[in-house]
């Protein structure tokens, strides 16, 4: 008798919380050729792999539409056509390319997806000793420029103006896949959860806690140490620098961002971290910050309603732009 009560009661406990149970189910895959984390609230495990293969299903459908990779995508027949035709391409990477354009006005050119078309004079895998000459560096970032990519939209076409020029997502792509991964969740009920696009991060919705999200930004030499913890609520937010990739020159740390309007790696930065709603923008923020250096691109930032910045500096100064609401950092 006592068994079947105990019995009953187990039952009844488990019962009571699968109908409550939010729980937290994440996957790590490899996309886009990058890591991808997949994080969902839900009660049932089942539906939660359903849920979590739709966003997987969707973020491979976006890196078939924007690879630059696989010759057969509409952004591949965009480059293959630079300076012969205009291509006729789906609405949806015609509005990403606009957007991106967008950001490549606000930011005077440091944002520019056509950075694709530059020839590798800085190797920041090995060993560098010298200088790219003055010429290789100017003939380096000479098909660069988004002035030179011609929208039309009645037609929904792309004509690339320079032979042998080229266009490539690598700072805008996974912010806009992790929107998109969000969005298609969203739209199948799944009511919280994060889409971590190798540090390109949307999150929407409460943990089963009730607690907001919480994301750490870390010290760029020592990734072990936090700096500080953030609660994002229904918010992106996207951290640029890869702190091992620079290279020592006559002194100075280069990084290896480069700069497409000179040629030259950016200077003074460590890394740059963006809240703002989209991680898409977030992403190509992030870059434009990079590349601007301090200055300028907390001017801009500053500049701009929704957005927040963090930037951490070659001296490990951590400088924050004006309407950041954390106190902590
Ligand atoms: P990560 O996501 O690896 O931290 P970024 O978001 O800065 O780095 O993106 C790096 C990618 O963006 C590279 O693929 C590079 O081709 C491209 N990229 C680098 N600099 C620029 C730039 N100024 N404008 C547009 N794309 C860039
Ligand atoms: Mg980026």
């Amino acid at each position: 008798m006592n068994k079947l009560i105990l019995r009953l009661t187990i039952l009844l406990v488990f019962i009571i919380q699968n109908l409550k149970g939010q729980q937290i189910f994440t996957k790590n895959i490899m996309l886009m050729g990058s890591d991808f984390e997949i994080t969902i609230v839900d009660n049932d495990q089942a539906n939660a792999e359903n849920m979590i293969n739709i966003a997987i299903e969707e973020i491979s459908r976006i890196e078939k539409l924007i690879s630059s990779w696989d010759k057969n995508s509409q952004t591949s027949l965009i480059n293959i056509n630079a300076g012969v035709k205009p291509v006729k391409i789906d609405l949806e990477l015609f509005e990403l390319i606009s957007r991106s354009i967008k950001v490549s006005n606000l930011s005077q050119g440091a944002f520019d997806i056509s950075y694709a078309s530059m020839d590798k004079v800085w190797y920041f895998d090995r060993k560098m000793t010298e200088f790219p000459s003055i010429e290789q560096i100017k003939k380096s970032v000479s098909k660069i420029g988004y002035k030179n990519i011609v929208l039309n939209k009645e037609d929904s076409t792309v004509f690339l103006k320079l032979k042998g020029m080229k266009i490539g997502f690598g700072a805008i792509g996974k912010g806009y896949a992790a929107d998109r991964a969000k969005e298609i969740l969203k739209k199948n009920n799944v009511k919280s959860g994060i889409i971590n696009a190798s540090g390109d991060l949307t999150a929407w919705g409460l943990k089963p806690s009730g607690k907001d999200w919480m994301v750490a930004i870390v010290n760029p030499i020592n990734k072990n140490k936090v700096f500080s913890w953030l609660p994002i609520k229904n918010r992106s937010i996207v951290t640029s620098g890869n702190y091992e990739k620079f290279i020592n020159l006559d002194g100075k740390k280069y990084s290896h961002i480069i700069d497409p309007r000179t040629g030259y790696p950016s200077e003074g930065i460590l890394s740059v971290t963006i809240i703002t709603d989209k991680a898409e923008l977030a992403d190509a923020l992030a870059t434009s910050v990079f590349v601007l250096g301090v200055d300028i691109g907390l001017n801009m930032i500053n500049q701009l309603n929704g957005v927040d910045c963090i930037i951490i500096d070659n001296n490990n100064k951590i400088i924050k732009s004006r309407n950041i609401e954390i106190n902590d950092v």
